[in-house]
């Protein structure tokens, strides 16, 4: 085993920090442009573009740089570290994914050089107001009509819409009344398309939410919404091992936005109790009642590191994808659980400060705690790994 970083993967770290270290005096602009006015940071985005960091995922002969997912998510690990966002890069670079392994040779040219300049946003859309932990519940229908499919049906709580130039949405091309009258297996009859969230037919209404800075989520309605046949990305009725090309790299970069969000609050904890006097002249960070919660953090964080890392670097040796599933899915659970318990244990050693809005405590433990029940929650993580590796039974 070798737990060493490559040069590349250090080159792109330092250049990741050098480049925010240019912004650390927007940052208290920045955040209330984002989280109080909910202002996407196109300044920062363009920024990511030039750094090559929408290349990471992305081959040579497409113009990116294939550094892989491992360098991606030590950036968005960096990023988050340091008190920014990587926000929609997240979507864009799992759709980018997805659309690389899947999309035709056509889709891939026609998209991908707007994506590594950073002129493209890309957004994922799947959750409906009645299909949420159960993907295959979904009822948004796609028929094919000539060189067209029209799509009928609604998604909630989709992220960005509003900058989006498109939304990768998956939709049900045979019906789930269809499925089950041909006995065809439950995940039959998903298809990925393409859409423009501009299109004629489709309206948006904003779900006012506390979590996500800098854009909105949305609930959408599709009204007989044309979409051009080669905008599908991948197979007709086969979406589902498609969709998975981007859920599981979606699940490691969550693993290092949480890493990165842990690594900040205890940073800011610990700077902050070695300063802080409250009895007599000791600072509070000699009191082992502050030191423990934050050292059981820190060994949290060090174990999610190892085992988002691994991860990334599992989907960058392109192994199997139920192999990259099974090791995203427990990266994000532990990763999720330690950015909560770290930013948690800052608060405490912050005391009431720790609530003031200059801190930004209280908007990262929002952060962190949406990213314990999404993308995926918790429960389904328990349930996947006790029924893939423990074989337990299903139960629903
Ligand atoms: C800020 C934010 C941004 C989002 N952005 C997007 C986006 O861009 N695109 C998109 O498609 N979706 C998005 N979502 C939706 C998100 O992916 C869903 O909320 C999530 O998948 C959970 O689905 P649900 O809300 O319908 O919960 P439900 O499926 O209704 O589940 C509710 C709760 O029940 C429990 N539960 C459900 N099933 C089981 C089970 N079998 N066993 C045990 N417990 C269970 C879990 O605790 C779960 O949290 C976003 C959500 C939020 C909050």
């Amino acid at each position: 085993m070798d737990f060493q970083l490559s040069e590349e993967h250090n080159m792109m770290r330092a250049s990741v920090k050098q480049m925010l270290s240019t912004y650390e005096h927007r940052k208290k602009e920045w955040r209330e442009m984002t989280h109080r006015d909910h202002n996407f940071n196109y300044e920062l985005w363009n920024e990511f573009a030039n750094l090559g960091l929408f290349g990471c995922l992305v081959p040579e002969e497409y113009g990116g740089n294939n550094s892989g997912l491992l360098a991606l998510t030590l950036a968005f690990e960096d990023i988050c570290a340091l008190g920014f966002s990587p926000s929609l890069m997240l979507v864009t670079c799992m759709d980018t994914a997805c659309i690389l392994k899947n999309g035709s040779e056509e889709m891939k040219r026609r998209i991908i050089p707007g994506v590594l300049s950073g002129k493209t946003i890309l957004v994922f859309a799947v959750t409906e107001p009645n299909a949420g932990s159960n993907t295959f519940r979904i009822e948004t229908v796609a028929k094919r009509n000539g060189d067209s499919y029209v799509m009928n049906g609604q998604k909630t709580f989709i992220t960005g819409v509003e900058v989006a130039d498109y939304m990768l949405v998956v939709a049900r091309t045979t019906t789930r009344d269809e499925v089950v009258a041909k006995n065809l297996p439950k995940s039959h009859g998903l298809s990925l398309f393409l859409v423009d969230p501009k299109s004629k037919g489709m309206t948006k209404t904003p779900i006012p939410t506390v979590a996500t800075e800098g854009v909105y989520q949305w609930q959408l309605f599709f009204d007989n919404v044309e979409i051009p046949a080669e905008n599908l990305v991948g197979v007709e009725d086969q979406g589902v091992m498609a969709m998975f090309t981007s859920l599981n790299p979606e699940r490691i970069l969550v693993g290092g936005i949480c890493c990165g969000m842990a690594e900040q609050a205890i940073t800011m904890a610990v700077n902050y109790a070695k300063e802080r006097r409250v009895f007599k002249d000791t600072p509070i960070g000699a009191y082992q009642g502050v030191q423990h919660p934050l050292a059981e953090a820190k060994i949290h964080l060090e174990a999610s590191r190892l085992m988002t890392y691994r991860a990334a670097w599992a989907f960058d040796q392109n192994l199997n994808p139920g192999i990259v599933g099974n090791y995203a899915n427990q990266a994000k659970l532990l990763a999720a659980d330690t950015a909560l318990e770290a930013v948690d244990a800052s608060l405490e050693t912050h005391g009431g400060i720790g609530f003031a809005e200059e801190t930004g405590l209280a908007q990262l433990w929002n952060g962190a705690r949406v990213l314990k029940t999404a993308p995926l929650n918790r429960e389904m993580i328990l349930n996947y790994v006790a029924e893939q590796d423990l074989g337990l039974p299903r139960s629903y």
